[in-house]
């Protein structure tokens, strides 16, 4: 039984996190199998728009073929007397609660990488029209963000359409997070947050800071400010910055806190800048994942877009899976594509000096963001397809990643050489107080050496 008499089937929170796997689909709206797909919120004048209009730009739900996958486009336009251009990509982020309170209605990701899915139990009860996803949505929207005073959302399956508005919604995102660049972290004294993906991965909590934008890509620190300002109660959370503990990795005491409530205890630390330790959690809407690679102690970047198998041989999706859930993956680490052009990208761990392999459909997207001197040395998948490959490729490009490579084998080295000299001398005489050893006619100073030993003789000279 419907919350609203005109819905065939449920709509309320609890069907959030509903997962609608391939045998109970009907259709498949946008996704990984087609190119296009996107969604965009636009603010309007009042008098731009007809509130309640809901419109279709090719065919409607009842009539795509069953078990098939189709490009997408949801559109909604509001307005409001405080409705205005800097909310329109929190009332966009939206799209993706309101939609998985629909039973039967699945939707993932955000803005050019929505993914939804209707399953065939929802369609047979009734929910054959965009018209009626298009009711529920309206409801939703005005009755949790009263500032909408008027709404109308047209849905897009128009093959052409879809691509020539995802081309036009592209440029407003970037246009968004351009904005969003100009702010440093040492700039303000607050940080957001955001719990909503915890339907999905109940310990995440992001921390935006202007500096580290939300993994999934669609809220900057301007759209937190904003969503805290409008919805106090909602998803989107003010954290004081507090203590900064350490500059470099980015921890901040406030931070700290706010995970550790928000997460009910489960995450205590978080270091903002790096992908290991204590790195931020990923949810699962991450756009892009980073990886260690131990062969070559550098790390990777793959993006959910590509296909097949990355670097290490794992594809995206595998990757995803271990790194997802609201975890702190040590060396996985769930990112934005933002993220990649911001100063402090990964900085704790060498940045952009660290990153040895990403597919060249991201290196293109962020390439103005890469220092000059290291682009050519990424590895993508047009230059190597093995572990060996990658080594012979940043060898030829003498990649930084090769300096901690030296430095790593003279640490080897040492640890041997030191081993070696340990199992040669079964008897180490300790000469107080200079801290000296005689060794077969040698006198070896030990300099801040720990010094394990089953016996310690200690003779007087005669
Ligand atoms: S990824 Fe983060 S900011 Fe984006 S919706 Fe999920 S919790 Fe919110």
């Amino acid at each position: 039984m419907s919350i609203f008499k005109d819905i065939p089937v449920d709509v309320g929170v609890i069907y959030e996190g509903e997962r609608i796997r391939k045998p109970d689909m009907y259709v498949e709206l946008g996704g990984p199998k087609t190119d296009s797909k996107f969604e965009l919120v636009k603010a309007r004048k009042m008098d731009e728009i007809e509130d309640g209009k809901i419109q279709i730009i090719g065919p409607d739900l009842k009539d795509l073929e069953e078990g098939k996958s189709y490009p997408f486009g949801i559109f909604v336009e509001v307005a409001g007397k405080e409705i205005e251009e800097d909310l329109e990509g929190v009332i966009e982020r939206r799209i993706h609660e309101y939609c998985n309170y629909i039973e039967g209605f699945m939707h993932l990701n955000q803005r050019y990488d929505i993914w939804c899915r209707l399953s065939k139990k929802s369609f047979q009860k009734g929910l054959n029209s965009f018209i009626l996803i298009g009711k529920v949505l309206q409801r939703l929207f005005k009755s949790e963000l009263p500032i909408i005073e008027k709404i109308q959302i047209t849905f897009i399956t128009n093959p052409d359409k879809v691509k020539e508005m995802e081309k036009k919604a592209r440029e407003i995102y970037e246009k968004r997070d351009a904005r969003a660049r100009k702010l440093k972290d040492e700039e303000v004294d607050c940080f957001y947050g955001c719990t909503l993906c915890q339907s999905f991965a109940p310990t995440h909590v992001c921390v935006i800071t202007p500096q580290r934008y939300a993994n999934c890509g669609a809220i900057s620190w301007f759209d937190g400010r904003a969503a805290a300002r409008i919805d106090p109660k909602g998803p989107l959370f003010k954290i004081e910055v507090g203590e900064i503990l350490d500059e470099f990795r980015g921890e901040f005491s406030g931070a700290n806190e706010a995970v550790k409530k928000k997460s009910l205890g489960e995450i205590e630390r978080v270091w903002l800048y790096t992908a290991f330790g204590y790195p931020h959690t990923s949810c699962g809407c991450f756009e892009a994942i980073a990886f260690y690679i131990p062969e070559v102690d550098g790390i990777g970047i793959v993006h959910r877009d590509f296909k097949g198998a990355t670097i290490n041989g794992l594809p995206f999706s595998t990757m995803a899976d271990s790194t997802a859930g609201g975890r702190q993956v040590d060396g996985f680490h769930g990112i934005s594509i933002e993220y990649m052009r911001s100063p402090k990208f990964l900085q704790a761990d060498g940045g952009w000096s660290r990153i040895v392999w990403m597919p060249t459909e991201v290196k293109e997207r962020v390439k103005d963001f890469i220092p000059k001197d290291i682009i050519d040395k990424i590895a993508t998948e047009n230059d190597v397809k093995t572990i060996d490959d990658l080594k012979g490729f940043l060898e030829s490009k003498n990649h930084p990643v090769i300096q901690r490579w030296k430095k790593m084998e003279e640490a080897k080295a040492e640890e041997i050489e030191v081993k070696a000299k340990t199992e040669e001398a079964p008897t180490a005489i300790i000469e107080a107080p200079s801290a000296s050893a005689a060794l077969g006619g040698f006198k070896v100073i030990l300099k801040d050496a720990t010094i394990i030993a089953k016996k310690i003789i200690i003779r007087k000279e005669k």
